[in-house]
């Protein structure tokens, strides 16, 4: 067999893995959808997709893969990276540090001397990294925002509007987070406008197909595998993969780098992103969510394929793990 052909095999049996895992967990309905906002309850529960896209193009997708649904906390990671990209890694981190918390994604905690946000995957250093999103007002930001998001997807993300809405009205804590950072001279005084795109950018619609794409484009050292446009420079995204794997999944990052081994973000909009540097991007759709807010089909399903298919990092059966 040429390498072509092993390759082309090899993803065959993934989609396989991946259609018999759909088939597998489509009766599981543990959990429930995020109900913080009517919006999100709204959602028919029953959703359920997966998709992966591998450094080389090739794609798939399972079930509601089209579906489009709010990106939430997955929009965290993306945004670490154009705060990475435009401001340094210095000037970022003596806002934002690297610690995982063992704290819940909302947990009003700063670090211990009170002068940074714990990290960029929960919400008081994703607030912090969306207050250095550079523009002279709202509408500008978002744009900016929107952007970046369309460098990978090809398109700009529309925003659920009701969501967005209900996240602004009700988002008492994030609100309390935020003005306590402002208070240690983390955050700028546009407090509210950089709210409002935290709001925002947690409301963008995206599919599983979506983001595999991005996923893909990640595990690809930032350049995107279809356009094969560099849209993050390299040593930026060794920093976001390394924040997702520490602590992309907040209090279950452990338990999650233990058995699923890759690099992920979660959000509550029932997505998961997982990144295998250098094979690709898988992303599970499924709105139940668990009392860490991460999907529960998505866990197992991610679960099941870095068992079966040795995705987990420190696999030593793991064929790209051998230096050189
Ligand atoms: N919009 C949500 C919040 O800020 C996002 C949280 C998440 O996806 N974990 O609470």
């Amino acid at each position: 067999m040429t390498e072509e052909s092993e390759r082309q095999a090899r993803f065959r049996w993934f989609r396989d893995g991946c259609e018999n895992l759909h088939a597998r967990y489509a009766d599981l309905s543990q959990g429930a959808p995020a109900d913080y906002i009517p919006e999100l309850a709204r959602v028919d529960p029953d959703l359920f997709a997966i998709a992966a896209m591998t450094v080389d193009g090739e794609r798939l997708g399972v079930g509601d893969a089209t579906h489009l649904f709010t990106v939430q906390s997955i929009s965290k990671l993306l945004l670490y990276g154009l705060a990475l990209e435009v401001h340094g890694r210095d000037a970022v981190l003596e806002k934002v540090g690297v610690a995982p918390t063992g704290e819940s994604f909302n947990a009003i905690e700063l670090d211990d001397r009170q002068t940074r946000a714990p990290n960029p995957m929960v919400n008081a250093g994703a607030i912090a990294v969306s207050d250095m999103v550079t523009g002279a007002g709202p509408d500008e930001r978002l744009e900016r925002v929107r952007a970046m998001f369309a460098r990978y997807l090809g398109r700009h993300p529309e925003i659920d509007e009701g969501v967005w809405k209900s996240e602004r009205v009700t988002g008492n804590r994030n609100r309390a987070i935020a003005y306590l950072m402002l208070s240690h001279g983390i955050i700028s005084a546009r407090v509210e406008e950089t709210l409002d795109l935290y709001f925002a950018q947690c409301s963008l619609l995206l599919s599983v197909e979506d983001l595999a794409v991005i996923g893909a484009t990640l595990a690809n050292g930032g350049r995107h595998p279809l356009t094969a446009e560099q849209v993050v420079a390299h040593d930026v995204v060794r920093d976001m993969l390394t924040v997702a794997l520490t602590c992309g999944m907040y209090d279950y990052a452990g338990e999650w780098a233990y058995t699923v081994g890759i690099p992920a973000k979660s959000g509550v909009g029932g997505g998961i992103l997982g990144m295998v540097p250098g094979g690709g991007g898988v992303a599970v759709f499924s709105p139940r969510l668990d009392g860490h807010g991460h999907s529960v089909r998505g866990v197992r399903v991610f679960e099941a394929l870095s068992r079966r298919y040795g995705m987990h990092l420190f696999d030593p059966d793991r064929p790209s793990t051998r230096p050189g």
